[in-house]
C-alpha cells in the first residue's frame, strides 16, 4: 500500500466540568465526549523523499511542527526508523480554534493512518499512549464514539452511547483563547457544575430529554460574559426547536441537540440570520 486516507471526526463536549485546578497549573476535568459527523480528511502518501511534507486547504494553517499532524506523522516515523517520507494532504472542514478538538482529531486520525500505511502493528490502546504525548484530547480522538474523559482529560471510560439525535453546530466568527477561558474561570462555592453523573444515568434509560434538561459546561461562566453572541445562538437554538443547547469546550462554538432534522434545519437557517458572522452546520452522531 502506496497510500491511504482517513476521515478525522469533530468532537463536541455534551457536558463539561472542572473539578480543580492542579498544583501543575493543569486542571482536573470531568467530560462527556461526542464525535459528530463533520470531518476533516487526510490523505496519506509514501514519498522517497524525507522527512513529512505537509499541505493543506487552509493558508493561515502551519505546515510544520507547529501542526499536531506534523508532529504525530513524525513521532511515529522517529520511533519506528521509517525510510523516506510521507505526504499528507489535510483538507479541513472543521473550524479551527472552535471547540471541537480539530487539531487533536488530525493528530490522532493521522497516527491511525501511519499505523496502517507502514503496518507498524500497533493496537489502539499503544497508538493512544504515543497519542498522549502530544495532547490530553488525543487518546480519545483515537477511540472516537462516546466517552467520559476525566483527569486531565486523558482517563477515558465508556459510558451508554448518546440516544440518537440531530446536531446543530454553530460558530460565530470570534476568536475565543483557551488559555483565557482556564485563567479565568472561577471555581467556589457559587461556581453552577454541571451534573455529569445525571447526565450518564439519562444516556443509561436513553432518555434524550432528561440529558438535554441536565446538559452543562462550566467554562460557559467565562466565555459568554465576554461574548454575548454565545447566549444569542443558544436562544436562537432553543427558541426553534432545540431540546436543549451549549457551547462545547472553551467555544466559541455552540450546539442544539434536536429530535428533528427539520427542525434543525430551520434553526440553522433562523441562526444564519443573527446580526453576526456565522458558520452553521446540520449533522448527527458519529458513533
Ligand atoms: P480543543 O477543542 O481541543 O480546545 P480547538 O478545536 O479549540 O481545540 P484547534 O482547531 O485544534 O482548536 O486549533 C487550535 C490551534 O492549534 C490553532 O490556532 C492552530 O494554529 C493550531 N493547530 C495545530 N495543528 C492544527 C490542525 N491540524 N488543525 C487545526 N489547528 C491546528
Amino acid at each position: 500500500m502506496d497510500s491511504t486516507w482517513i476521515n478525522a471526526p469533530a468532537k463536541i463536549n455534551i457536558g463539561l466540568d472542572v473539578i480543580r485546578r492542579r498544583e501543575d497549573g493543569y486542571h482536573e476535568v470531568k467530560m462527556i465526549m461526542q464525535s459528530i459527523r463533520l470531518f476533516d480528511r487526510l490523505t496519506l502518501t509514501k514519498s522517497k523523499i524525507p522527512g513529512v511534507h505537509l499541505k493543506t486547504n487552509l493558508r493561515f494553517l502551519p505546515v510544520d511542527e507547529n501542526n499536531l499532524v506534523h508532529r504525530s506523522a513524525k513521532l511515529l516515523m522517529e520511533e519506528f526508523k521509517i525510510e523516506g517520507g510521507v505526504d499528507i494532504q489535510l483538507d479541513k472542514r472543521i473550524p479551527v480554534a472552535a471547540g471541537m478538538a480539530g487539531g487533536s482529531t488530525d493528530a490522532a486520525s493521522c497516527m491511525l493512518a501511519m499505523n496502517q500505511l507502514y503496518d507498524l502493528g500497533l493496537g489502539k490502546r499503544q497508538l493512544m499512549k504515543r497519542g498522549l504525548r502530544l495532547g490530553a484530547d488525543i487518546p480519545y480522538c483515537i477511540l472516537k464514539g462516546t466517552a467520559l474523559a476525566e483527569g486531565i482529560g486523558e482517563k477515558l471510560s465508556t459510558i451508554p452511547q448518546t440516544p440518537d439525535c440531530y446536531i446543530l453546530i454553530a460558530k460565530p466568527g470570534i476568536h475565543v483563547s483557551t488559555k483565557f477561558v482556564y485563567t479565568n474561570l472561577v471555581l467556589d462555592e457559587n461556581t453552577p457544575h454541571p451534573d455529569i453523573d445525571s447526565m450518564i444515568a439519562a444516556m443509561k434509560k436513553r432518555d434524550l430529554k432528561e440529558l438535554c434538561d441536565n446538559m452543562g459546561n462550566v467554562l460557559e461562566t467565562v466565555t459568554i460574559p465576554a461574548h454575548p453572541e454565545i447566549a444569542e445562538i443558544k436562544k436562537c437554538m432553543l427558541e426553534n426547536g432545540a431540546m436543549g443547547s451549549l457551547m462545547s469546550g472553551s467555544g466559541p462554538s455552540v450546539f442544539g441537540v434536536f429530535d428533528d432534522l427539520d427542525k434543525a434545519k430551520a434553526a440553522k437557517a433562523k441562526c444564519m440570520k443573527l446580526p453576526f458572522r456565522c458558520f452553521a452546520f446540520v449533522t448527527d452522531l458519529y458513533r
